[in-house]
């Protein structure tokens, strides 16, 4: 047994290489390298089989925000799995748990957003987006409503229609996607493509906005029933688009008549420095799935926060929703997201990452930016990218088979910080516990990393 059992790191690396599939992973590969074993975390900090601590970057995998080891948490959850581990809502059931947590998230949503459809995942959380709109568009008369434009390159899960709606070319290439009904536009990257257009960042921003237009126009405004997106790329390579570009979204959403989906999977919780990332870019969205921070990592669940606007037809005219999952609002997922939403509110979490954490990083991040290694840092809230480039004055990247971000990634490690890369973009996403001392420590081992890597 695992737990009271500890066998050694090769050990574990063994059985796993045996019998593990890694999600995203060449899993031969890792094989041959042994999988790094976390074995504990605490606060920012997490601990290996070999005794490391590695200050996490990147929160998990964008979701620990309130930190490791919250007892808070870890009570509320198993309160109640000694009470009532399981139980159903569907077919006229609720139970506390759920209750609660759709009223809490009912109170931080937008105010025309009054009601949440309970998942398990961001993935679930856009296939059930994908099949609520149109729904709606047969309940509104207009069925003919049903193609869904998303953007290359953005992330919206792995399940079929989440993937579609996704822009990733990697996956779209290894299994036929995406379906048909599904367009895509291009990502507002102001670095990797626009740089070299002669428009300013918010020309370019408009730009790329506009594309949205000119897509609706060539399917027809009749077939079209709603652009996602998430307020800032994540998964994508923390992606953070000139200011001009969501007015202009939701403007032509608007007129033309298209659903908003924003996600919120990352940006949601507090990241950007209000509870929603579309908030951040003063944008009302129609949906909004939202997963990870939603329950800080401390059990799986997703979401849509539903608008009026979607819910009321669909309830009146549709009656029957016929979606769900066995586990849409488990009690001990929905007592881990209740309890999560105390500590962002007790603590006041989202106004420190305005505040204090969102500037300090800007500071912190801006310092690097003239690194011989670097070509452009961003940061908007407590998001963070560091664009490595072979030539910064140019721009110019090392190119795929040199691998920059790969090796910075783990020379990153190897300085006791994780990092993600995204091709040589590196991305980072804290959790909003961090004290100010460790982001000097954290920006202390970035650099260093970018010092071991030149
Ligand atoms: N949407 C966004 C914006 C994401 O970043 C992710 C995951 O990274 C997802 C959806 C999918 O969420 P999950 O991995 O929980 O299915």
């Amino acid at each position: 047994n695992v737990l009271s059992n500890p066998r050694s790191t090769a050990d574990y690396q063994a059985m796993d290489a045996a019998h593990h599939w890694h999600p995203f992973t060449d899993t031969a590969d890792l094989a041959a390298k042994g999988a790094r074993v976390i074995t504990s975390a605490q606060g920012v900090w997490l601990t290996d089989s070999e005794g490391a601590r590695i200050m996490d970057g990147m929160s998990g995998l964008w979701c620990v925000n309130v930190g490791y080891g919250r007892e808070e948490i870890v009570e509320a959850v198993t309160r109640q799995l000694r009470q009532l581990p399981y139980y159903n809502t569907f077919f006229q059931c609720t139970h506390p748990a759920a209750a609660e947590f759709s009223e809490a998230l009912a109170q931080v949503a937008p105010p025309h957003m009054n009601r949440v459809f309970f998942t398990n995942s961001g993935s679930e959380s856009n296939d059930t987006v994908f099949r609520m709109a149109r729904v709606y568009w047969d309940c509104m008369g207009q069925p003919s409503k049903k193609i869904f434009i998303g953007r290359h390159n953005g992330y919206h899960g792995s399940t079929a229609a989440a993937a579609s709606l996704g822009g990733m070319s990697g996956m779209h290439a290894q299994s036929g996607l995406p379906f048909p009904g599904f367009a895509h536009i291009d990502q507002p990257y102001w670095y990797g493509e626009g740089r070299d257009t002669g428009l300013s960042p918010e020309e370019f921003g408009l730009a790329r906005a506009r594309q949205l237009e000119a897509k609706i126009d060539e399917l027809g405004e009749d077939n079209v029933a709603a652009f996602i997106a998430e307020p800032i790329q994540g998964a994508g390579g923390v992606i953070i688009p000139p200011e001009s570009y969501w007015p202009e979204i939701a403007r032509i959403c608007r007129e033309r008549n298209i659903l908003l989906v924003a996600d919120e999977v990352i940006c949601g919780f507090g990241r950007t420095g209000s509870w929603w990332g579309s908030e951040t870019y003063g944008v009302t969205p129609d949906l909004m799935p939202i997963a990870k921070g939603m329950t800080s990592g401390y059990q799986p669940m997703g979401g849509v926060l539903i608008s009026d606007r979607v819910a009321g037809p669909v309830m009146e005219k549709a009656g029957e929703f016929y979606h769900g999952y066995t586990y849409s609002g488990h009690p001990a997922a929905a007592a881990a997201g209740l309890a999560s939403l105390r500590i962002l509110q007790e603590e006041k979490l989202v106004e420190r990452v305005r505040d204090v954490l969102a500037p300090k990083l800007a500071t912190l991040w801006g310092g690097l930016a003239d690194h011989p290694m670097v070509g452009e840092t961003r940061t908007r809230g407590f998001l963070g990218a560091i664009e490595l480039a072979k030539n910064p004055a140019t721009g110019e990247r090392f190119g795929e088979e040199v691998g920059a971000g790969a090796r910075c990634r783990d020379l990153c490690v190897a300085n006791g910080l994780v990092m993600r890369a995204v091709g040589d973009t590196m991305i980072l996403c804290p959790p909003f516990v961090i004290t100010e001392d460790e982001m000097d420590d954290m920006a202390a081992r970035a650099r260093k990393t970018l010092d071991d890597l030149a």
